[in-house]
């Protein structure tokens, strides 16, 4: 697994962060109106440059309402040599440099990390001449942009891309299985990460990582193979004033559920399933990642014949997109079936990174054709010309047809069913990709 750099923005507030943050992410921000909140806050997105892809967060985006001014501003900036391989600190260049901006650049002054100024608001040629005043604040040469017009954008992701860590790649080489609990605070995510490695032999314990910090703990199954639990929100950094803001632990989880092979979505049987819950499944899904659905504390519910059935059918209503997902009902207290979830997250990655030969899928093609015809629509009818896998991870397949509009959503559907239970995908998404060929 490759890993992304992460790019913090910081700066007081209306210098114009969310503005550039937009500019840089634009449209590759999805938004998805099935999964309520995350791909909206727009705190943590993810951008391309020149073919290499990052992470950017806004920090600005991290409200801790009931600080002042100051202390937001030193808790952002805290989160920003925290969290990122390369810090953008964003100033106005209309206003010109200010106490706080001193401030900020006073502390980031303190990390190693590579920074960078940018002077936001230069919308003209003349206004370009007063970025001078920022050398000052000694973070280097100031980087004048437009947030408006998008100017200046350009070279700064170019200095952006440059100051990326080189030794990114293979510090985090690693072929160990990945994997994650993620969920809203007090499901149980750490009781959980120490019940799994308590019964696992732990061969390197909290790997203290050199650009990020992270904290992650790997250990061999039983079947002999390496496996990471990846360090989520609200396990190492539990004592932080930030720690417990919302939007901060959400953003901590997306990293995680994108450093992982497989997340497990970790539900409290007590509480039962909140919106808050779907908010980081809804990404997860969006990132093509193996899922499981942990249902924790079983141990604590008062039981019927029904208890399975009753919690089951509701995970299935309130995660209808994540129906090829398992569910697991475990308790991290009493260590009930916690011996079942290296086994299933190993069967999951093997699912999501299986190659299926074109002759095998073809044949499926064709059974799935010959029991469920193609639709027609104004007296054309699709025809499914050939299909082939052309990636893992999850397993992507592209069709080719005849006309990509007659591909109507719940044939597409009917197939990728088909794909499931022929090849058995269990626990990951699968993508399939209409192609249209005349
Ligand atoms: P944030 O609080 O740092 O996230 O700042 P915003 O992105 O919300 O921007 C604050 C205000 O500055 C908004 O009214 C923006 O429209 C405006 N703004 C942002 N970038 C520019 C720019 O390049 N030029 C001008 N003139 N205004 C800008
Ligand atoms: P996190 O915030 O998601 O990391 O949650 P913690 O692991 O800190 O657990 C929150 C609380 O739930 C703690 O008081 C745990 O002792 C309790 N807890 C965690 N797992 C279980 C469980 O399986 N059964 C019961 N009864 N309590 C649990």
């Amino acid at each position: 697994m490759v890993e992304i750099p992460v790019v913090a923005l910081v700066g007081r507030p209306n210098v114009g962060k969310s503005t550039i943050f937009n500019r840089l992410v634009g449209d590759r921000v999805s938004i998805v109106e099935d999964f309520p909140g995350v791909t909206r806050d727009r705190v943590y997105a993810t951008g391309k440059w020149l073919g290499n892809d990052y992470r950017l967060i806004d920090t600005g985006g991290i409200e801790l309402d009931d600080q002042p001014l100051m202390k937001q501003i030193r808790y952002q900036a805290e989160i920003a040599i925290d969290e990122a391989d390369v810090i953008v600190m964003l100033a106005n260049g209309q206003e010109g440099l200010t106490r706080e901006d001193e401030v900020i650049a006073s502390m980031l002054l303190k990390t190693d990390k590579p920074i960078i100024l940018a002077v936001n608001k230069t919308d003209n040629p003349e206004q370009r001449m007063d970025i001078f005043d920022f050398y000052a604040l000694g973070l280097g040469e100031p980087h004048p942009v437009s947030g408006a017009h998008g100017t200046g954008l350009g070279d700064l992701l170019d200095q952006i891309v440059a100051s990326f860590p080189k030794d990114l790649a293979t510090h985090y080489e690693d072929t160990s299985i990945k994997f994650s609990f993620i969920g809203r605070p007090n499901v149980g995510k750490s009781s959980l990460v120490n019940a799994v490695l308590k019964e696992e032999r732990v061969i390197v314990s909290n790997i203290e990582g050199t650009t990020r910090e992270a904290v992650d703990s790997k250990f061999i199954s039983e079947t002999g193979k390496e496996m990471t639990v990846i360090d989520t929100a609200g396990i190492r950094k539990k004592g932080k004033v930030y720690e417990n803001t919302e939007k901060y632990s959400v953003m901590r989880s997306l990293a995680a559920i994108d450093r992982s092979d497989v997340v497990c979505i970790v539900l409290d049987a007590e509480t039962g399933i909140r919106d808050q819950d779907k908010h980081v499944a809804g990404y997860a899904y969006e990132a093509g990642k193996g899922i499981i659905i942990v249902v924790n504390k079983w141990d604590a519910l008062k039981k019927d014949n029904d208890s399975f059935k009753d919690f089951t059918d509701k995970v299935r209503s309130e995660f209808r997109y994540l129906n090829f997902a398992p569910i697991l009902f475990v308790s991290a207290k009493t260590g009930q079936r916690l011996d079942q979830l290296s086994p299933l997250i190993e069967q999951i990655y093997e699912n999501r990174n299986r190659r299926v030969q074109s002759s095998l899928l073809n044949d499926v093609v064709m059974d799935a054709v010959a029991t469920n015809p193609t639709p027609t629509d104004k007296g054309r009818r699709l025809k499914i010309y050939y299909m082939t896998q052309v990636a893992v991870g999850p397993p992507t397949f592209v069709v080719f047809v005849n006309d990509a509009e007659l591909m109507h959503f719940s044939y597409k559907r009917f197939l990728e069913n088909q794909l499931r239970e022929v090849f058995y995908f269990e626990g990951t998404p699968i993508h399939l990709i209409t192609r249209e060929r005349q």
